[in-house]
């Protein structure tokens, strides 16, 4: 993730949670982008260190564990601008100028100047995020899946051109079998459900429509009595449809079974007024945020960073193993330089 503030209920449910469900399967590499905060905020990066520590903490007070997982800054692992640099060497312009997300970017972001060098090539820093770790899998919503299909474009490109060099007869067998230095990732879709803001638009600091993971009940109970609701339901005894209600989605997502046939029910008999309905989308909401909120209590910025640190040693540690095989497929090393002859 971008180190872009306090995460907030879309980050958590799109992402974060499926995240920590994952470590229980799989070894994990979870980082905070901060160099791909810099393609948009170059101008002013006064906010991007006090912004990583408050995404490291809600990362932590979410449930990914140091222990399980490494959970590292991006530019402490130097391996990540430096396989940048030699995939951007082989990345066609033509690649990086078709990403949807590059035209989108600059329209939403009108105010800056995106017309850069770093901001056209962050798909080609993504690619060496994921290709650093050789990772079998990144976990995405559906919207991500295209720059997964790049990355792995950007393998291809590269395996096509630079071979796994050749220590051993194992090695020549590995090559025979099609071992590649940069395998293609696949794609782990993970459930991203439907998550409006509080004006019913998808929930995006952007838009200011955000209820962050970190809000204390009162915030949040405040944040859902002025969300919208289904537009039909102009007077209390109009009635209404959850499923045209951004209310109504956030039941879905965080309230029982038992709350959404009430809520169901309820509005479509008009039996039930929009106060008494938020309020329960605010319990729900509250019973998971709960125990998260109780965990970020806990926490120290100080002990956010060490782990921050710690964990930025272990990824580089995994970098740079690849960053060997990388350096001698494209024969970047002296070591294929004929030794010279030994004195007598
Ligand atoms: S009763 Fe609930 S679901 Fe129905 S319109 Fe009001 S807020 Fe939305």
């Amino acid at each position: 993730m971008r180190p872009t503030g306090k995460l907030h209920l879309g980050n958590y449910m799109g992402a974060l949670k499926n995240w920590v469900e994952l470590q229980d399967k799989y070894e994990c590499y979870f980082f905070i982008a901060d160099w791909h905060a810099l393609t948009t905020d170059y101008a002013d990066p006064s906010q991007i260190a006090p912004n990583t520590v408050e995404v490291m903490l809600d990362y932590l007070a979410a449930g990914l564990d140091p222990e399980r997982s490494v959970l590292f800054l991006q530019s402490r692992v130097l391996q990540h601008a430096e396989l940048a640099l030699l995939l951007g060497m082989s990345t066609p312009l033509g690649w990086l100028e078709r990403v949807p997300s590059y035209k989108e970017m600059q329209e939403n972001l009108a105010n800056k100047d995106l017309t850069t060098y770093g901001f056209l090539g962050y798909p080609v820093l993504m690619a060496a995020d994921i290709l650093l770790y050789q990772a079998d899998f990144v976990p995405v919503g559906q919207d991500q899946q295209a720059h997964v299909e790049l990355t792995r474009e950007v393998a291809r490109r590269f395996n096509s051109f630079y071979k796994p060099p050749v220590h051993s007869p194992e090695d020549m067998i590995g090559r025979w079998e099609g071992r590649e230095v940069l395998p293609e990732p696949k794609v782990l879709l993970t459930p991203s459900p439907k998550l409006p803001g509080t004006d019913g638009r998808k929930m995006s600091k952007s838009y200011g429509n955000t209820i962050f993971i970190s809000d204390p009940e009162p915030v949040l109970r405040q944040k859902l009595k002025t969300m919208v609701t289904d537009p039909a339901r102009i007077r209390r005894t109009d009635k209404g449809d959850p499923d045209k209600c951004p209310v109504g989605d956030l039941h879905k997502v965080f309230s029982t079974p038992e709350t959404m046939a009430k809520v169901y029910a309820g509005c479509r008999s008009a039996g039930i007024g929009c106060i008494e309905c938020k309020g329960w989308a605010a319990d729900g909401l509250v019973n998971v945020l709960a125990p998260i909120q109780e965990r970020r209590a806990n926490l120290t910025e100080a002990k956010a960073i060490s782990i921050l640190e710690e964990g930025s040693r272990r990824a580089a540690v995994r970098a740079q193993k690849t960053m060997v095989e990388v350096r001698e497929a494209m024969q970047m090393t002296l070591t294929t330089v004929a030794p010279a002859p030994t004195a007598l």
